[in-house]
This record gives C-alpha cells, structure tokens and sequence, in this order.
C-alpha cells in the first residue's frame, strides 16, 4: 500500500491519471487529505464510491503512531511518533500568546554531534520521508482538533519551526517536498513568513532555501568566533563562521523583501558567554539583518557543559542591545517533559532497556 502523504501534487496527478481519472481529481483528494485532514477513503464525499475503492485497495493516507503524548504545565505539548519501520521522532508543540509553533524533526538522530545537543549523541539512523516530515504536522492537528484548516487565523498550530531531531538541510529535498505541502493553497496553507527552518550552518545549502522556499532562515551560531564553534560544533570545520555568514548575506540578498535572520545562540558557562564574546558577535553580524535569540543551555545527563548565569545571561544581551540588536532571552518551555530536543526518545528508550 502507498501512502500519499507527502506526494507532490504533480506525483499525485500522475498516480490518478496511471488510474484514468481526471486531472481535477487531484485537486479534490488533496483538500480532503491537507484541508479537511481526512484519512477514510469512504467519507470522501466528492469522490464516486468507486473511485472511493479504488483508492483504499491501494492507498493509504497515514498518520505516524502516538508513543506518548506529554503535556507540560506552560501549555507546551509533545509527542513521540513512532514510523512504519518502528523509527521514532520527536514533535513539540509550543503555545505564544495568540497561536502557536509546531516543531518538526527531519531526521532520526543526527550526524552533526554538537556537544551541547542531546540528539547528537544518538546514532543517526535515517532521513524522514517529505510524508514522515509532513505527517508530524497533521498529527499534531488532529491532537489538536483543527481539521478542516480554518480560513482565519485563529488556529492554535499556525506556525512552523523546523527545529525538532535532525539537521533539515543534510535532508534537504525531502525538507524542501514537506514546506512546500505545508504551504499549498489548497491545504494547510500556511505562509512562507509563518515557516522557520534552522540550521547548524551548511553553507552550501543555506541561499538555496531563499529561492526554493523564501521561509524563514534561523542559525544555530552558538559562538563569536572559529576557536570556540570549532570546539563545540564540528560542522564548523567544514563551513567555517566567514564561510557561514557569506552564505547568509546570499541568503538575504535573493529575497526580494527585507528578511531578518535568527542567529541562536545557546549561553554555555565559561565557553561563549563574556562580553568580550558579545562584543565579538556584534562585529561578525555587521551588515546582515538580524535577531539574536539567547537560549539559557539545557542541562542533560553526561553532558559537560553547565548553564550560565541568569545575570551573566543578562549581562550578555545588554551588550548585544546597547549595540541595537535585539536579543531575547528565550525561556526554556516544557522542563517537565524533556523538551529539549532529543530527551524524551532517550529517555523512553532506557525505559525499555530496563523493563
Ligand atoms: N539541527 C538544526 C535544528 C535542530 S536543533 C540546528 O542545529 O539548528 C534546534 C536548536 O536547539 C538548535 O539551535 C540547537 O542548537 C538547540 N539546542 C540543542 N541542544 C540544546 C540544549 N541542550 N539546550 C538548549 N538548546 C539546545
Ligand atoms: Fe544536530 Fe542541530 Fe543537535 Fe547539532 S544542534 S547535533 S545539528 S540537531
């Protein structure tokens, strides 16, 4: 059975006319499937009963399996997808004031192996399918009750942050395939201003997203200078700072509109947090259009690395303010669920160990 979760509306079409039916059709299964958020064949109304069969003899519209659903006190939810080969994922959910941000893995595990990052330690086992990374979504949805997508802008999921497992530009057509579902008209239609992506730096691919998608871009900087990203990011070898932040002036330069980059920059003790280093990064992002986030560094079991001060936190964004860029001191949601990126399938996974 075929899923089509995740098939282009060009490889749908290509599939229904294989069946010799009309191109229209297309477009009828893919409100069905991306706007109303139906998976039963037989409750698609629009379609003649046998073409309703038809399709259930040899498709499936799937959704990946719940492990666990965790919901945290400040509203953040999450989810632990498990795929077809028994693969799993982990999906969050992070409610602001007037909507919310789905966070979407790309990948099981990752090969990048930053040194603060949880799901750097797991082994990298495989690329999400354009379907597994959409898939997320639509679950998400469902949990959510909010099919048939809604024409305002009241909806809780309204954004995208692909943020979750894995580093989506060493996936980088299938990530390309599951945006550009996301952002389909006639579907979940969500806007290219309401869709994050981030990465830890690959250069190469960074303008690309420009042209390919135009979402939004987010760096995972972490540090002023090569000495200490050589330190804490490995991919920094291969695309040092100079080489990364080229790829980001490209990046704005091939919008047509004026578009802020993300730089994320993770506060870790004694490592990248002086002034002297926000000094440093005020020089490295002049002349490119940016916001700063600082993300206060979430402790995990045999990592090394300790959390900075709240003052010295606070210390560092002045700096970074007094030279007028703005720069958040983001909160860390869903402590009690093991939000942070990676922990919860470790921690689901020693669970089975032991029992
Ligand atoms: N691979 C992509 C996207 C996933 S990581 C990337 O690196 O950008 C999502 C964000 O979480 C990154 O900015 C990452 O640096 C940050 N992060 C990873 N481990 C963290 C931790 N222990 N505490 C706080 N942020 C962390
Ligand atoms: Fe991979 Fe991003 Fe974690 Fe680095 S921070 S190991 S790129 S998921």
């Amino acid at each position: 059975m075929q899923d089509l979760v995740g098939l282009s509306r060009e490889q749908l079409t290509n599939i229904l006319t294989e069946m010799g039916e009309k191109p229209f059709r297309t477009k009828q299964l893919w409100q069905w499937i991306y706007n109303k958020g139906e998976h039963d064949f037989s409750k698609m109304s629009s379609l003649s009963k046998a073409m309703q069969e038809k399709m259930a003899e040899n498709f499936i519209v799937s959704r990946p399996e719940v492990i666990v659903e965790k919901n945290s006190t400040d509203g953040t939810r999450k989810w632990l997808f498990r795929f077809a080969d028994g693969q799993q994922v982990e999906t969050v959910y992070i409610p602001e004031e007037d909507r919310g941000a789905v966070c979407l893995s790309t990948q099981v595990g990752c090969l990048m192996g930053c040194k603060f990052c949880h799901t750097g330690t797991q082994k990298m086992l495989r690329n999400l399918t354009a379907g597994e990374i959409v898939g997320q979504f639509m679950a998400a949805r469902d949990s959510y009750g909010e099919w048939p997508t809604p024409a305002n802008e009241t909806r809780f999921l309204s954004n995208v942050v692909v943020m979750g497992m894995g580093e989506p530009l060493m996936n980088y057509d299938n990530m390309v395939q599951a945006m550009r579902i996301l952002m389909d008209g006639e579907g979940i239609a969500l806007s290219k201003r309401r869709i994050t992506v981030s990465t830890c730096g690959i250069a190469d691919k960074i303008p690309d997203l420009a042209t390919d998608l135009g979402v939004k871009l987010a760096i995972s900087l972490h540090a002023p200078n090569n000495t200490i990203r050589n330190q804490i990011m490995p991919i920094n070898k291969k695309y040092p700072l100079e080489v990364l932040i080229k790829a980001c002036h490209e990046y704005q330069a091939r919008l047509p509109h004026r578009q802020y980059i993300t730089m994320e920059y993770v506060l870790l003790k004694d490592i990248n947090d002086s002034i002297q280093n926000a000094k440093e990064l005020i020089e490295l992002v002049k002349g490119l259009e940016v916001k700063f986030n600082l993300i206060p560094f979430n402790p995990w079991n045999g990592c090394a690395f300790e959390p900075s001060s709240n003052n010295q936190i606070h210390r560092f964004a002045k700096v970074l303010e007094d030279a007028y860029l703005a720069a958040p001191i983001r909160l860390s949601r869903g402590q009690d669920i093991m939000a942070a990126c990676g922990q919860l399938k470790s921690a689901m996974q020693k669970k089975d160990a032991l029992s």
